[in-house]
């Protein structure tokens, strides 16, 4: 009998929100038996280059792939939801031009939390930041880190609940691109756009279907059908919206190493079985 050989379409470096190197993903990923691993970097394809080089090194599949955040607009809702793009040329025009607008927009957006959040009192500098960072991408969850790390809270779901989420004292919305926006850059680039993880959006289900209905007309090929945090039958019930719409199924962990400690690189939570025929439907869809 073939043995089954199972993939994971979403994870995060340290040069996004991740702890692991690229090179520690590809490694980790070979440990944990993988035969297909994409790393889907937030708003950021800096650590693709070293991903693939520790591809071939180390013998396993690399994908290209990113996880923008876009701005879905809905009667008078503004909702965050996430685009993830699959095996796209990561040097094309149409994605090196929306990179350096992503880091302008949180450029803009770091100096202002700094300054909110020292005025909050609690003092911070950006280097501060930046060190925590590591990488050119600097997310909420770091400022949320440098916040524990000088004592100001106790852990960083605390400063979430308190100061940085939207509508909190230390919020500072960024600039977004549109969900069209994405997903014409990823296909122009010759890859796939995924809608990513749909139960983290605060939708029903049949706005969920209306969002992928929507964004099916725009171009998108995939949704997550298998994903760390569905619970019950999540899963079976976006499969079904998947069939219903002719949309291909993708899956992954969204593994960010120590950031988040409960889920692990190709199972997720224990729950994930991501099968390499998955990513052969995504390439079918091109
Ligand atoms: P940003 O892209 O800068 O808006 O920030 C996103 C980062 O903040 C990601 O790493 C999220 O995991 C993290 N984040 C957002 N909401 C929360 C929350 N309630 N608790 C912990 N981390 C969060
Ligand atoms: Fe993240
Ligand atoms: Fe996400
Ligand atoms: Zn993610």
């Amino acid at each position: 009998m073939l043995e089954k050989r199972y993939i994971d379409l979403h994870c995060h470096s340290c040069c996004s929100d991740g702890t692991l190197t690229p090179e520690q993903l590809v490694i980790l990923g070979i440990q944990q038996g993988l035969s297909a691993l994409a790393l889907t970097d937030h708003d950021t394809i800096d650590g693709l280059a070293d991903f693939h080089t520790a591809g071939k090194q180390y013998g396993l599949e690399t994908i290209s792939g990113i996880e923008y955040g876009t701005l879905y607009l809905h009667g008078k809702k503004r909702t965050e939801i996430h685009i993830v793009g699959l095996d796209f040329d990561e040097n094309a025009p149409s994605i090196l031009e929306q990179m350096r607008f992503l880091l302008q927009a949180r450029d803009d957006r770091n100096k202002k939390m700094v300054d909110k959040i020292s005025s909050l009192g609690f003092p911070l500098t950006l280097e501060e930041v930046e060190h925590n960072a590591g990488g050119d991408i600097i997310t909420r969850a770091h400022f949320a880190n440098v916040m524990v790390e000088k004592g100001y809270l106790s852990s960083r779901s605390e400063v979430f609940q308190k100061y940085l989420s939207p509508g909190l004292p230390a919020y500072v919305e960024r600039e977004f691109l549109t969900p069209e926006e994405c997903i014409h850059s990823i296909k122009a680039a010759g890859g796939v756009a995924i809608l990513a993880h749909p139960t983290l959006y605060n939708l029903d289900f049949g706005e969920i279907k209306t969002l992928c209905r929507m964004l099916k007309k725009l171009g998108l090929d995939g949704i997550e059908g298998q994903y760390s945090t569905y619970v019950g039958n999540q899963a079976k019930k976006i499969r079904k919206i998947a069939a219903s719409i002719d949309l291909a199924l993708s899956g992954g962990s969204d593994f960010h190493g120590q950031n988040k400690p409960d889920i692990h690189l190709g199972c997720g939570k224990g729950n994930l079985k991501i099968p390499y025929s998955y990513l052969e439907e995504i390439r079918r869809r091109k």
